[in-house]
């Protein structure tokens, strides 16, 4: 795809409505995500954009929280415009700064166009100086109200002025209800970002550090086979508000042609011990640091798993490839959960499933017995929570043998290394985790340790075959809360 359609793109990708949203309008729809020619929506929006010789034009349709980008100003290279009938944008057309609208405008004799064009561009300008001063002032007082939790990553200098990357993303009025930048910023910012150097590979893709501004972010850079992770995860982190200490940052994406492919990026937070996988490999434990670890994460699971009612709130989210390379570790040796490019969404209220439109699958090794058996309720939300969960008993496991308890730790291992191949196969895992019912072996020195064994016991009881049966996300953050309490020094409060 040509670089000038990433804009239209990047409005496409935010068409696909949660259906949270009561009266919707029946929309012509065109992008991507919409396997049919329709959508449903707040508003109908056309957009388009323009690089070099090549237009691209999109229709589709806005959600509640998107209705932002309808105000966004026509640029000569990107626009969009909204309607509020049904199917009113299936010929409704838009006129990017400078082209001519056919009609009277484009009789208009040239002395007249000179007159009014440059006219037009002043009062463009003073309307983008007079939003650009709101958005100070805005910002400003979100400042001066504080926000908790946000302190890692203090970006200076930005593209709205003095304002930092960090008081926009923390500004109310300027991100919406997702949880980042405006999507014009997001394109500048990810546009203004130099790659210094490949931190990570995964299976789809690599993650680079970059630089922006003098400070390090993230950058993962997709494959074209894992397009939908991208627009998946793109989706969720602007329409969600998802900001918490536990789930890794997210501060822009876009998509850029690069040596004439095309290139899909997600720039969150950057974390330089990297993933949980990579810290273990290098980092023995005490049973503080050990907890601090295993309460971060499920203070995120829970975050994630929980639906927040009012206006500031959430769906309910499933992970669904909950793993230790999918958690990072922060300088403080909290995690921070990442990669939502699988994730489902659940609102009670509408009891409305999103379970999105991904082929990609879960990481075999972690999947749970109901996953391999294919015995998974895939229309009930709370079986993808009972998956998660059973992750997290695995990366608990993963945590354990890294801790020193009297004096012995183990070399780091991936959850059922001794009875599976490095690369298992489904069939593999079915096997293991189904048939022979096996669940990871316990050290039993964990068991001379108050704390140990009771985060064993909290494992056991993340691996029952049956689902219902699991603890909940909830739960075991109690658990871990109230041994946080009985050691001395209490670590952490979510
Ligand atoms: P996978 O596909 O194996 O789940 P990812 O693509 O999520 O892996 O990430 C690959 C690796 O890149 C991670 O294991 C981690 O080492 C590193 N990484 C990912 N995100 C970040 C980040 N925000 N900060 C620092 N390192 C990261
Ligand atoms: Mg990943």
């Amino acid at each position: 795809m040509p670089r000038g359609a990433a804009g239209a793109a990047l409005l496409a990708i935010l068409t696909v409505s949660l259906g949270f949203a009561a009266g919707e309008l029946l929309c012509a729809c065109d992008v991507p995500h919409c396997n049919v020619s329709t959508c449903r929506g707040k508003v109908c929006f056309v957009s388009k954009s323009r690089e070099g010789g090549s237009v691209t034009r999109r229709k589709g349709c806005f959600s509640q929280h998107l209705l932002e980008s309808c105000r966004g100003p026509v640029m000569e290279h990107f626009g969009t415009k909204c309607c509020n009938a049904s199917m009113c944008n299936a010929h409704l057309e838009i006129y990017l700064r400078g082209e001519e609208a056919p009609g009277p405008a484009a009789a208009l004799p040239g002395l007249l166009l000179l007159t009014v064009v440059p006219l037009l561009g002043l009062l463009l300008l003073a309307a983008l100086a007079a939003l650009f001063g709101w958005k100070l002032v805005q910002h400003r007082r979100a400042g001066a109200r504080g926000r908790a939790g946000e302190a890692d990553l203090p970006l200076k200098a930005s593209v709205a002025g003095d304002s930092t990357l960090e008081d926009l993303l923390g500004d109310d009025c300027t991100t919406g209800s997702g949880s980042g930048l405006p999507f014009l910023v997001q394109r500048t910012v990810a546009r203004q970002i130099a790659l210094a150097e490949c931190v990570g590979k995964g299976r789809y893709g690599e993650v680079w550090r970059g630089v922006w501004h003098g400070e390090s972010v993230a950058v993962k850079i997709f494959s074209s086979r894992d397009e939908q992770s991208w627009f998946r995860e793109t989706e969720i982190y602007n329409t969600v508000l998802l900001r918490h200490d536990n789930i890794l940052g997210f501060i822009a994406s876009d998509m850029t042609s690069r040596n004439s492919s095309t290139q899909l990026w997600l720039i969150t937070h950057y974390h330089e011990h990297g993933s949980l996988y990579d810290y273990l490999q290098r980092t023995a434990l005490d049973g503080a640091g050990c907890l601090a670890l295993a309460s971060s994460i499920i203070c995120g699971l829970v975050h994630l798993h929980v639906e927040i009612f009012g206006t500031q709130g959430k769906p309910a989210i499933a992970h669904r490839d909950l793993k230790s390379r999918n958690i990072l570790v922060k300088s403080n040796r909290q995690c921070c959960i990442a990669d939502l490019g699988l994730a489902v969404m659940h609102s009670q209220g509408s009891d409305y499933l999103d379970v999105g439109n991904n082929p990609r699958v879960g990481t075999k090794r972690y999947m749970a017995p109901e996953v391999l058996s294919e015995q998974i309720r895939t229309d009930c939300f709370e079986s993808y929570k009972k998956t998660d969960i059973w992750a997290y008993g695995l990366v608990l496991w993963e945590i354990a043998r890294r801790t020193v308890v009297n004096g012995i730790v183990e070399e780091y291992r991936p959850p059922f290394f001794d009875v599976v191949p490095s690369d298992p196969s489904f069939e593999d895992m079915r096997k293991v985790v189904c048939v022979d019912q096996q669940t990871p072996a316990v050290p039993n020195r964990l068991f001379s340790n108050a704390v140990l064994s009771a985060l064993a016991k909290v494992m056991k009881e993340c691996w029952y075959q049956s689902p219902s049966a699991r603890l909940t996300a909830l739960r075991i953050k109690k658990t871990l809360k109230k041994l946080s309490h009985s050691l001395e020094k209490p670590k952490q409060e979510c």
